[in-house]
């Protein structure tokens, strides 16, 4: 069968701040447009970076989302977040928390306070995941996805894939997801490979966290780099030239409009003119600085 072809591999922009907390750089909508990684509307990358200690946390202070869901991936360091319905918590290294802001949540998101005062490397991936019409408004649901929920597939070559969403050799990741979704940390060593496949129609990258791949025999990237693959086939092959830590996502796409306003992404500019109001309004709630 013929593989599933990349279509472009991506080198991070130079990285800018979220807050004063979060050094990342965009690959989506930066470099890969919302429709075209759809339901994937927006990534960004805090590539391992040492933050210095800090008394007062570093972060990003109250704002509001609506129409998506927020997924935070921490590989180095924590971030500990409280929203404006008394909810919080902290994502610890290894941690994922998915958030499904729909209707609306305010939030604050900052480097838990032990990390902040001790310092350390931070290694960060937020990822927005779009909702389907019927769902942006329904109710805000959190699930925060500790390492110990993840499900592990050992590979043969040795090896894992570590599902978060979505299935693999029938097994299936903790996170509940509104439409196909698939979120895997696949751990390779050196000199091992293993195929993934999905169906064609998934919009389908990876990132890569650690180390070196080889994709199909063909194409090498290097860490911190962005793989776009094409929709022409269903399977690749991955090759760890070095031990390698990559994040794929593959999921359906949602065949709607795409209208997005900051951190608002709706289907119409109607319905963001609304957000805004119902965000001056207070309607998505109080939350302290
Ligand atoms: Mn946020």
């Amino acid at each position: 069968m013929e593989k599933r072809k990349v279509a472009t591999v991506l080198a991070p922009l130079e990285p800018h701040y979220v807050g004063d907390g979060f050094r990342v750089s965009n690959f989506i909508p930066g470099q890969v447009s919302m429709r075209r990684m759809n339901p994937f509307i927006m990534l960004d990358y805090n590539s391992k970076f040492y933050f210095p200690p800090s008394e007062k946390p570093r972060g990003v202070s109250v704002h509001p989302h609506r129409g998506f869901e927020t997924v935070t991936i921490a590989y180095k360091g924590s971030v500990a977040h409280h929203d404006s319905s008394g909810g919080g918590g902290v994502i610890g290294e290894g941690d994922v928390q998915w958030m499904t802001a729909a209707s609306g949540v305010l939030h604050k998101e900052y480097h838990e306070e032990s990390f902040s005062k001790q310092g350390g490397d931070f290694h960060m991936v937020q990822l927005w995941t779009n909702l389907p019409a019927k769902d942006k408004m329904s109710s805000p649901r959190y699930q925060a996805i500790s390492k110990d929920k993840m499900v592990h597939i050992p590979l043969p070559q040795g090896g894992e894939v570590e599902i978060i969403a979505g299935n693999f050799k029938n097994k299936t990741g903790p996170a509940i997801t509104v439409t196909p979704i698939n979120l895997f940390n696949v751990r390779l060593p050196k000199n091992t490979s293993t195929t993934l496949s999905f169906p064609a129609i998934y919009n389908t990258a990876l990132l890569l966290i650690e180390g070196s791949v080889k994709i199909n025999d063909q194409n090498i990237v290097q860490t911190d780099h962005f793989v776009l693959f094409e929709n022409n086939s269903e399977e690749f092959i991955v090759e760890a030239i070095e031990d390698a830590v990559v994040l794929l996502m593959s999921g359906e796409p949602i065949e709607e409009p795409i209208a997005s306003y900051g951190p608002f992404v709706m289907n119409t500019q109607a319905e963001l003119i609304q957000a805004v109001h119902d965000f001056q309004d207070g309607k998505f709630g109080y939350l302290a600085e």
